[in-house]
């Protein structure tokens, strides 16, 4: 007899309906359905469930719920409200997203790497003037977060010959990449930075963590790329980096508030770049499949994959 898989999604029925597709064809032993089409009696009965941004009330309706798989990366919201439970919280692992993430990456390191925000400036005043070129292995991008994301994006960074270095919460070695950890290893990577690129979890320690502080450890003009999550910037010292040139340029794709009100100041900003949240959308074919290996492992074997550490955040 087939399982009954929920989908639970607090998105419109377009998108909805896309993922049910996806997830349905992944997975032809379960009967993946909408939780609103389940009733009490079925809803007893599951001890997992598919979710993308699920309000509480409804992960609630599952009595038996053991854990939820995530179609997305960062989870810090569904953490955040689903309180104090221990509901597992499986998020997307997917080389396909780290292989989009690092792209975009490497896409945007060049922008700044080969100044292209200064000759846009010049273009718009007519300004014949070149500037010195700097080789990739004469500046240093940064790396905040060594995660699945971070890592993919360091390799390529490499490979595009950048002096490389990076930042986690816990000792890392990673091929090409002077890895740093601590606030210590923090300061020493700031030192160095030309570029600084940020992909960290949004977490309890990692919130406002891009601020005076922070910005006042880079010892020459850099250039901040935000590929993580809005509020792991504070908006206000950014702009004040910015204006006293501590920044040179900031590419964010991701804002405290989504989508980015029409007032904000980063909009009219010269040195900003803004972004629509489009750096590393989830593929939902690779994503669908790698659910549904989770999935059958669980049914298979009992065993809930590696899921969020609540303690730590992420
Ligand atoms: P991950 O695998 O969990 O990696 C997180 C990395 O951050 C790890 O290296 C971790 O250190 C480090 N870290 C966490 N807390 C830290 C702290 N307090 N101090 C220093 N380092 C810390 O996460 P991921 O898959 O790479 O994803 C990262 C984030 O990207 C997600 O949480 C999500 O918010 C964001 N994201 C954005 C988009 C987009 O389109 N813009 C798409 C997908 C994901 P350890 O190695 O020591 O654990």
């Amino acid at each position: 007899m087939k399982s009954v898989l929920p989908f639970i999604a607090a998105r419109d029925a377009d998108f909805a309906t896309e993922w049910l597709a996806a997830l349905q064809a992944a997975m032809p032993g379960e009967t993946v359905v909408p939780l609103a089409l389940l009733d009490d009696a079925e809803r007893a009965q599951c001890t997992v469930a598919v979710v993308a941004n699920p309000q509480p009330q409804d992960l609630r309706s599952l009595p038996q719920l053991r854990w939820v798989h995530s179609v997305w990366a960062g989870v810090e919201r569904m953490l955040a409200d689903s309180g104090d439970t221990d509901l597992k919280i499986v998020r997307l692992v997917d080389p396909q997203l780290a292989d989009t993430m690092a792209e975009a990456v490497l896409a945007w390191t060049l922008y700044l790497h080969r100044d292209m925000p200064r000759y846009l400036r010049q273009q718009r005043e007519r300004l014949w003037r070149p500037h010195d070129y700097v080789r990739p292995q004469d500046k240093t991008v940064g790396l905040l977060g060594l995660g699945a994301l971070g890592e993919a994006a360091a390799r390529r960074l490499v490979m595009a010959g950048f002096d490389v270095q990076g930042w986690s919460r816990t000792p890392r070695t990673l091929a090409g990449v002077t890895c740093h950890a601590g606030d210590q290893g923090l300061t020493q990577m700031l030192a160095r930075t030309d570029i600084l690129v940020c992909l960290l979890p949004l977490t309890a320690q990692t919130q406002g963590l891009l601020s005076d502080s922070t910005f006042g450890r880079l010892t020459r003009p850099a250039a901040l790329i935000n590929f993580a999550r809005g509020a792991v910037v504070d908006d206000e010292a950014l702009r004040r980096a910015l204006d006293h040139g501590v920044l040179s340029h900031a590419v964010l794709d991701v804002f405290a508030t989504e989508p980015l009100p029409v007032d904000s100041w980063h909009w009219s900003h010269p040195s900003v770049t803004v972004l629509p949240h489009i750096s590393a959308p989830t593929n939902r074919m690779t994503a669908a499949a790698i659910v549904a290996a989770n999935v059958a492992a669980y049914r298979r074997d009992g065993v809930i994959p590696v899921h969020v550490d609540r303690s730590r955040g992420y």
